[in-house]
């Protein structure tokens, strides 16, 4: 199974969007996939259909209570699409793991347990605290929506250093499997000049697919669906597929579970 973190410690950037619909997209090209939501918001649970009703087991049973993989996850609606929801109780596994051993380690274990999927994505908190941290040690790579704004370069720049941190301390062999620069207005000078800047800075990284600010994209959640179902046609499902052919030429050689 190929593990790959969505993350980026800014809110709003567009993480649950492409988790959801980059889940999505390899589910329907015939990737098992498992998606789990490790944002104590539930975002990408509620954006996928799941109620905080069928979330009985979570991905805090995961990390707290070594609950068993297997009994965490649930099929969703998608064909070939499963989820480790996430409920408001996550916000306290920061507190709770203090001083627990191995804390880092918690969701590298869980997923290490995994029979069945081809590939599993990550849907990170905004920040970089305990639960991201997770996360990128479970990773083999991490993929980071960017949004096309003033800022956007000089919050990357923190992400690679923990990026790095973790390659040191946790995880030699996390990657960077590219960037995806999202919410970007081709009506707005400065989204172009920012894109401009950040292709400058880091070349090849950076998805060729960029992904448009598009009304339908933010609509879809609010009907559980992921936008590629709920408007397959719409010019951010339309992205979301190419950024999906893409990242999928860019995966190591695919690996089945054992
Ligand atoms: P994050 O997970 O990084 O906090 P989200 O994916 O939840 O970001 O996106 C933040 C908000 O912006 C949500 O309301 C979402 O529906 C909306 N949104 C995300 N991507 C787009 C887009 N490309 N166009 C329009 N709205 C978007
Ligand atoms: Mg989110």
């Amino acid at each position: 199974m190929i593990k790959i973190a969505i993350a980026n410690q800014k809110g709003g950037v567009g993480k649950t969007t492409t988790a959801i619909n980059i889940a999505t997209a390899l589910a329907a090209t015939g990737w098992k996939t498992l998606l789990i939501d490790l944002d104590p918001q539930g975002n990408a649970s509620t954006g996928i259909g799941i109620g905080s009703a069928e979330r009985e087991r979570s991905s805090y049973d995961l990390l707290v209570d070594e609950a068993a993989l297997a009994d965490c996850i649930l099929p969703t609606r998608i064909p070939d699409l499963d989820i480790v929801p996430a409920t408001v109780d996550l916000s306290g596994a920061e507190v709770e793991l203090v001083g627990v051993e191995h804390r880092t380690d918690r969701l590298r274990h869980a997923l290490a347990q995994d029979s069945g999927h081809d590939v599993c994505f990550i849907d990170c908190p905004p920040s970089l605290g305990l639960l991201t941290l997770n996360a990128l040690a479970a990773a083999d790579t991490l993929l980071v929506p960017l949004q096309c704004e003033f800022f956007a370069l000089e919050g990357l720049s923190q992400l690679l250093q923990t990026v790095e941190r973790v390659q040191q301390r946790f995880n030699p062999a996390l990657g960077i499997i590219g960037v995806a620069l999202t919410m970007y207005d081709r009506r707005n000078r400065l989204t172009d000049q920012v894109a401009d800047d950040v292709r400058a800075c880091l070349g090849q990284l950076v998805f060729e697919s960029v992904i448009p600010r598009n009304v339908r994209l933010s609509e879809a959640p609010s009907h559980g669906l992921p936008a590629l179902v709920y408007d397959y046609n719409c010019t951010g499902s339309r992205a979301y597929m190419a950024l999906a052919r893409e990242l999928i030429g860019r995966m190591p050689e695919r690996r089945k579970a054992a």
